[in-house]
């Protein structure tokens, strides 16, 4: 028995691709449009927004919180698996590159589930707190600036009800917060994240090394 995850070489992980993943047409329209981009790497793995869609419908989650749209495949992944009358409230700061998002939206007829905030995430999530959403979201995806994911991470808390989950998105980062002498910031910010939760009381946390690592947290 190992005691420890499965090194996914190409050929392996094609195979785990070609057994497993099941992505709608829209979604594969969408990822293969943000393959031209120069920033794709962004975008989330499919069989990883396949597991966020998973995840929606196993928790049976209505209402969600997403930081980071981007080109929108992983608010696809988790607007096409809520009820209809389920909501997400998505952020991000780029009116630009977010228009595509908004083009598969209504593509996949989903837009009217999904209320687009632009402006920096911290103001967003600061504005729900105020608006008295707290304890009111079953799900929320953290996928924005790296540097900010603790005040995400501290804001999407309050907003998360008792029961509900957290998917922090990239925390193993390529490798590189094993590496104590890489020292850049968007490294040394997950790894002040990874240690926060790990330390954090107030949820039940798991990291599965799926793409580039998640971290899931349940609020206690
Ligand atoms: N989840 C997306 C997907 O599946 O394609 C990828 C998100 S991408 C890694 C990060 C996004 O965060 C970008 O679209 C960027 O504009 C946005 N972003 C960066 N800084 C931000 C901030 N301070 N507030 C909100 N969004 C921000
Ligand atoms: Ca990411």
């Amino acid at each position: 028995m190992s005691r420890k995850s499965i090194q996914l070489d190409e050929q392996v992980y094609r195979y785990l691709l070609s057994v497993s993943l099941r992505e709608a047409e829209i979604l594969k329209e969408c990822r293969e449009e943000t393959a031209k981009h120069p920033m794709a790497r962004m975008q989330i793995a499919p069989e990883q927004g396949q597991f966020i869609s998973f995840l929606i419908t196993l928790l049976h989650v209505k209402k969600a919180l997403e930081i980071g749209v981007y080109t929108g495949y992983s608010s696809l992944a988790i607007a096409l698996a809520l009820p209809d009358d389920g909501h997400l409230d998505a952020c991000d700061i780029d009116p630009e590159i977010t228009t595509i998002a908004k083009r598969y939206w209504s593509k996949a007829n989903v837009a009217e589930k999904i209320s687009l905030h632009i402006a920096p995430a911290i103001k967003t999530l600061d504005r729900l707190i105020e608006d008295k959403q707290n304890e009111t979201y079953d799900f929320a995806f953290i996928d924005a600036h790296k540097p900010e994911y603790i005040d995400y991470y501290e804001r999407v808390l309050q907003l998360i009800r008792p029961g509900g989950l957290i998917m922090v998105d990239n925390v193993l980062w390529s490798g590189n917060p094993a590496d104590e002498t890489i020292q850049d910031e968007d490294t040394v910010a997950i790894r002040l994240l990874n240690e926060h939760l790990h330390a954090d009381d107030r949820i039940m946390l798991s990291m599965l090394p799926v793409a580039d690592g998640i971290t899931l947290a349940f609020k206690h």
